[in-house]
């Protein structure tokens, strides 16, 4: 869309609201705020928690929608990240042209408008894939990675806070759900079992493998199988999963000519007081310390970029081996989102450990950017 287009569409007394929101504070929502809360499904519960929404949602939204115009190196004018920003301005003009949130009716028109929401948004990762990769295309090539340090800050930020958006949307919408999964509160598992969704994410993770190469190494998971944590099996699935991918892809590439069997991905889980933390170790040949700093940004991937062939990805679902360099960095979002974090330690020659910690106590607030 072009920026005529885009005037037309957003009026400028529109725009200014959008810039008055972008100025209001975020408020966090701990893990443990929202089990509680969720636990209770009252109708005046509901209630609260769509007018929190509707007061919350819009802050969040515009601080998002006021960044994307002012992106360095023209990023903000490719073509995805145009598209991009009017999805978070069509979001924020639903959220506030809502009328005021009085009874249950409103309240269930406004839960099913923010389901449509995070619908419109579910391509946002890819979409802005496509814009950075843009331009990484037309960049100066004396610009070196590290120049782009403010861009991975800003994606950063900006994919932090997505998390969190989609996490009190889904978590406001789960609470409507009639006949809830026991110990299951929204997106929240009050007993979630981390070796079961390890395994659970090592199967995905080993079936994309073969499907890529043929055949896939083994995982082992050693751990304590009755230990259990309240915690979102979704965003730990995920995690695992990425970084299991990460680390058969290595294995793989290792000894696919090799006549040595392929050693297997060990994951093991460790409950401690105040986290959880779950090593996955390779024996993949590590990443050589000069690429390390570079593992956790967007830009860097040693797999040819998938969105070089194929730009018409909205049909594609993003499940390939590797090759979008998303993985580690969106890992670690999910995991510092709840307080947790990763880390990697590499042996070149050797092998890699990932050291993914999850918050035990539930009680750290969202981190919001
Ligand atoms: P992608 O897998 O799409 O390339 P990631 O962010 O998951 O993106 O990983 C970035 C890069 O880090 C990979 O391309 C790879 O070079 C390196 N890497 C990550 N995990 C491992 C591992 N376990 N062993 C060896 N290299 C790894
Ligand atoms: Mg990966």
């Amino acid at each position: 869309m072009t920026a005529k287009k885009m005037q037309e569409s957003f009026s400028k007394a529109f725009i200014d609201e959008v810039h008055k929101w972008s100025c209001l504070k975020p408020t966090g929502v701990s893990l443990r705020y929202m089990m509680e809360f969720g636990s209770k499904p009252t109708e005046k519960n509901l209630l609260l928690s769509a007018q929190f929404l509707q007061k919350e949602l819009p802050i969040r939204i515009a601080r998002r929608a006021v960044e994307l115009e002012s992106l360095p190196y023209g990023l903000s004018n490719k073509p995805a990240v145009l598209k991009v920003r009017d999805w978070y301005l069509d979001s924020f003009r639903d959220v506030r042209c809502f009328p005021e949130i009085k009874d249950a009716s409103d309240e269930l028109d406004f839960t099913e408008m923010i389901k449509m929401i995070k619908v419109r948004h579910n391509n946002v990762v890819p979409m802005m894939a496509l814009g950075v990769n843009q331009l990484k295309k037309d960049l100066d090539p004396k610009i070196v990675p590290e120049d782009l340090d403010e861009i991975h800050e800003f994606l950063d930020r900006f994919y932090m806070s997505r998390i969190g958006i989609r996490m009190l949307i889904g978590q406001h919408v789960a609470l409507h759900d009639p006949n809830p999964q026991p110990d299951r509160v929204g997106y929240i598992h009050s007993k979630m079992s981390p070796m079961e969704v390890a395994r659970g994410a090592s199967e995905d993770a080993r079936s994309i493998c073969s499907r890529e190469y043929g055949t896939s190494p083994e995982v082992n998971i050693y751990g304590d199988p009755n230990f259990t944590f309240p915690y979102v099996p979704k965003h730990l699935h995920l995690m695992v999963f990425e970084l299991v991918k990460n680390s058969l892809r290595a294995v793989q590439e290792k000894f696919m000519d090799s006549d040595k069997v392929a050693p297997p991905v060990r994951i093991i889980v460790a409950d401690g007081i105040e986290d959880v933390t779950i090593k996955i170790s390779d024996e993949g040949g590590g990443i050589p310390r000069s690429g390390l700093p570079r593992i956790f940004t967007y830009l860097y991937t040693t797999a040819s970029n998938p969105l070089d062939e194929q730009t018409d990805f909205a049909s594609n679902d993003v499940m390939t081996m590797a090759g979008y360099g998303y993985g580690l960095p969106i890992s670690r979002l999910y995991a510092q989102y709840f307080g947790g974090d990763l880390q990697i330690i590499s042996m070149e020659g050797y092998g890699t450990d990932a050291y993914l910690h999850l918050s035990r106590l539930g009680d750290s607030q969202e981190t919001l950017p």
